[in-house]
């Protein structure tokens, strides 16, 4: 079973939005699992800290090496096989290949990080991999942790149905995905295009297709760069 582990000095925020709907679900129904450690209980002194003033000068707060290390020493056992991950602005681009590969595997432990983020030395220490939602920082490694668990767990077996079995969407071959329609058939003046009812389905795969090499030149020229040809 997919098991997931955080490290977090938020722990009131889980498993927030993924307690809901499809991850919900899938939780409440033993598809996988998830616990929660609050990096707190290792901290030092009457006042529990964590974090301490860079080392060089600067802004901020830096969380503690021996703090984090004691936290992850105490949630994992030896040997856990998950790959651990530091949420972090510099870290390895995540994207859907990546959520693949991890849903396929044991689960995960994700470290959030918090103030100027970790002393490098944990990272180290500890194994931990540098992973990135996107150019862009934000106040925590929770809301990323969460995205990178969300898109992972979608992807076990039995969370999603049969029918959205998740491989024509965006990304999966490299290609954003084609438009969607449904009913009714003319709203506010516009058509569903013809090809959609022909009911000739080879058309209407050549149509997607095409409509989504369409909107991936048009939208995110880069990715067809970055495409292995199929
Ligand atoms: N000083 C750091 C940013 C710290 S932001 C730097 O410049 O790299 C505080 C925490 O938020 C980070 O430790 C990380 O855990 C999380 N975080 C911020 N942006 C993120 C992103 N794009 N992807 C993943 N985690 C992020």
């Amino acid at each position: 079973m997919f098991k997931a582990s955080v490290f977090t000095l938020m722990p009131d925020m889980f498993p927030g939005p993924l307690g809901l709907s499809l991850s919900g679900d899938g939780l409440a129904r033993g598809l996988w699992e998830l616990d929660v450690h609050n990096i707190r209980d290792h901290g030092l002194g009457r006042h529990r800290a964590v974090d301490d003033t860079p080392t060089g000068g600067g802004p901020g707060m830096v969380i503690r090496a021996d703090v984090l290390a004691a936290s992850l020493d105490a949630g994992l056992a030896p040997g856990d096989p998950r790959p651990r991950l530091l949420m972090s602005p510099r870290g390895r681009p995540f994207t859907q290949s990546y959520a693949r590969q991890l849903a396929a595997g044991p689960g995960i432990a994700l470290v959030c990080g918090r103030f100027e983020g970790v002393d490098e030395r944990a990272i180290a220490a500890r194994g931990l991999e540098e992973v990135s939602i996107g150019d862009y920082v934000l106040s925590g490694g929770e809301l990323a942790a969460m995205i990178v668990l969300d898109a992972c767990v979608r992807l076990i077996p039995g969370i999603m149905g049969k029918l959205e079995s998740g491989s024509e969407e965006s990304f999966e071959d490299g290609l954003l995905e084609y438009p969607q329609y449904t009913r009714p058939r003319e709203w506010e003046g516009e058509a569903i295009p013809e090809t959609l009812l022909s009911g000739d389905h080879a058309r209407i795969a050549r149509w997607r297709r095409e409509e989504a090499l369409r909107l991936t030149r048009l939208r995110r020229p880069d990715l067809l760069k970055e495409r292995e040809p199929r």
